[in-house]
């Protein structure tokens, strides 16, 4: 079938909005008609290169080049069309994506850890998760890769059946497109990987769409201290939003405040969620926890980056940890309903994350809101 979808053709290029064409669904393979697909800073790495895969490690997961690429890994959406054997859908059904796909069979998913899930291995670069196969091209015949898998920036998705999960139908899709990434991760970054518990003093760094939902997870579990940090101070208020007790523009500002609010003790944990995560962050993130803290990196690196400021000593007489995250720490097809399940009880804040919502062919002004700082998460809505 044809259908539109947002391209990126080149590094620091605009994305490019053009017709394609999707192949039919191969066995576990589906179609969904998308409904909303946000818009989400792990993208815009994309275009300025930070997550850009050397050549060879593209080769090696199969595909002969990475760009060009439909973007998104954000969405939700109706499933119009199922292949054969797909047996957890059903056309008519809703959906959210999940960026990590979740097999249910290999050591990972077996063990509880989806977030983990094998199938995961292919998801930047590689043609369908069943065959490998390209199935998306352009009109001209170019075959196209999708981010994680998806490639959300579509009015329709061909994708696999480990990439999607059911969800209720009277729940709104915009509020279903923005658990799939930026609030399970946020989420999961509190509860699941630092932890959280109740009276908890907890340092979040860069509010943005991870670093809100970070905030709001550490409300949720408890925490009776929840300090952001973000440069930019019109970050302030929606801080304070989603359950912020204290705001500063940056760590020197806030080091001695968190230090007076804990009596000496410092915070339990610090959650690393900035636009960009650089290695500069990890030494005052180190400092700004108490001994026996625990670091947690979820914001995206630079692919190639491998310097990191940090005291060894510290760390050991401290008993200090410094942990990384994919999805929250947490399994898809288990944080996506429950999650759901907190928004419509009132407990999570889903529509007070969209600050804007475009068409298709306003992709490249949305990004532009982003780079100006003013979206927590815009989003895009298709008819
Ligand atoms: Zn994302
Ligand atoms: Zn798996």
């Amino acid at each position: 079938m044809k259908t539109r979808a947002a391209i990126l053709w080149g590094e620091g290029q605009d994305w490019k909005v053009e017709e394609i064409s999707l192949g039919d669904p191969a066995p576990s393979e589906l179609i969904v008609k998308t409904a909303y697909a946000g818009l989400c800073h792990s993208d815009e790495h994309l275009v300025t290169g930070d997550i850009t895969i050397p050549q060879e490690a593209i080769e090696a997961m199969g595909a002969p080049h990475f760009l060009p690429c439909i973007g998104g890994h954000e969405g939700s959406g109706v499933v119009v069309e199922v292949g054969s054997g797909v047996t957890s859908v059903a056309p008519g059904d809703h959906v959210s994506v999940s960026f990590v796909p979740s097999c249910g069979s290999c050591h990972w998913c077996a063990t509880g850890r989806q977030n983990l899930c094998d199938m995961g291995a292919g998801t930047l670069a590689s043609g369908m998760l069943s065959d490998g196969q390209y199935r998306h091209h352009t009109a001209d015949g170019t075959p196209l890769n999708r981010i994680a898998q998806l490639g959300t920036f579509s009015e329709h998705m061909l994708v696999n059946e480990a990439s999607v999960i059911k969800v209720d139908k009277d729940l709104p899709l915009d509020a279903v497109s923005l658990v799939s990434c930026g609030v399970a991760t946020g989420v999961g970054s509190a509860q699941n990987r630092a932890g959280v518990s109740s009276g908890d003093t907890v340092v979040v760094v860069g509010i943005g769409g991870i670093g809100a939902n970070a905030v709001q997870g550490a409300r949720m579990a408890g925490a009776s201290n929840i300090i952001a940090i973000d440069t930019n101070p019109d970050r302030k208020e929606k801080a304070q939003e989603f359950g912020a007790t204290h705001f500063f523009s940056s760590f020197d500002e806030a080091i001695g405040a968190v230090s007076e609010m804990t009596r000496g003790i410092m915070a339990d944990s610090c959650i690393l969620t900035p636009g960009v995560t650089t290695g500069d962050l990890v030494q005052p993130a180190m400092d700004v926890i108490s001994k026996d803290g625990t670091v947690v990196v979820t914001g995206l690196a630079p692919m190639q980056q491998q310097e990191v400021g940090l005291s060894l000593f510290n760390l050991a007489m401290w008993n200090k940890e410094i942990k990384g995250t994919i999805f929250g720490s947490g399994s898809p097809r288990v944080e996506i309903p429950k999650l759901l399940r907190q928004y419509q009880q009132g407990q999570l804040k889903l529509h007070e994350l969209i600050t804007q919502t475009y068409t298709l062919d306003q992709i490249n002004e949305g990004y532009q809101d982003m780079r100006d700082g003013k979206n927590i998460r815009g989003v895009i809505a298709f008819d």
